[in-house]
């Protein structure tokens, strides 16, 4: 049965220095990443045993460690390909991204203030994600506690950045918001138009 992997980096290790060290992304991708998708191909496995009365365990505790595996994995998923090396990646969203956040924030700027302030007051570990409700034609940025934590459901992740300590405190040290802020130099704004334009 196929089940998760971990997907390859778009870019090597190395490619988003200065504002992100080869070192953090390393352990970032090859170790944590994979533990989440190891810590969901496990869950899954406790499921089929499950239901094939092999494991009579805690059913709540098997769906409680698939939601934090299977939601790290998809939100890391996006966040490595919502990046790309600084030159190619940062500066200003264009086409019809451009012309909703207008609409929907008054501009970049602010945009760009509410996302980085909603990343930098994560209550300990989680992220900031930019969404789009198609239902009310609405933009807008949510919180995640942990990875799974306060997701509004149905909605797709156009746009987030990782702010547990793993993806900044070897570099940034206690600094979140020094990384947040240069984090900008690193958006791959093609990706999120992509993401937008298949909505
Ligand atoms: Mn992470």
């Amino acid at each position: 049965m196929k089940k998760y992997d971990l997907p390859p980096l778009p870019y090597s290790y190395n490619a988003l220095e200065p504002i992100i060290s080869e070192q953090i992304m390393t352990l970032h991708h090859s170790k944590h990443h994979l533990a989440y998708v190891n810590g969901a191909n496990q869950a899954i496995d406790r499921l089929e045993k499950a239901r094939r009365g092999e494991n009579p365990e805690n059913i709540r505790s098997i769906l409680r460690d698939l939601s934090f595996n299977l939601s790290g994995h998809k939100l890391h998923a996006v966040f490595w390909t919502n990046m790309a090396p600084p030159g190619r990646g940062g500066g200003n969203p264009g086409g019809k991204l451009a012309d909703q956040i207008i609409k929907d924030f008054g501009s970049f700027e602010i945009f760009k203030k509410v996302f980085s302030d909603a990343a930098k007051n994560v209550e300990a570990s989680g992220w900031a994600v930019l969404t789009y409700d198609p239902e009310g034609d609405l933009l807008f940025v949510y919180q995640v506690e942990k990875h799974n934590l306060l997701h509004p459901p149905d909605l797709p992740v156009l746009l987030t950045i990782d702010v547990w300590e793993h993806a900044y405190y070897l570099q940034y040290k206690n600094d979140r918001g020094a990384y947040v802020d240069n984090w900008w130099n690193v958006v791959n704004w093609d990706d999120v138009d992509k993401r937008f334009s298949k909505i």
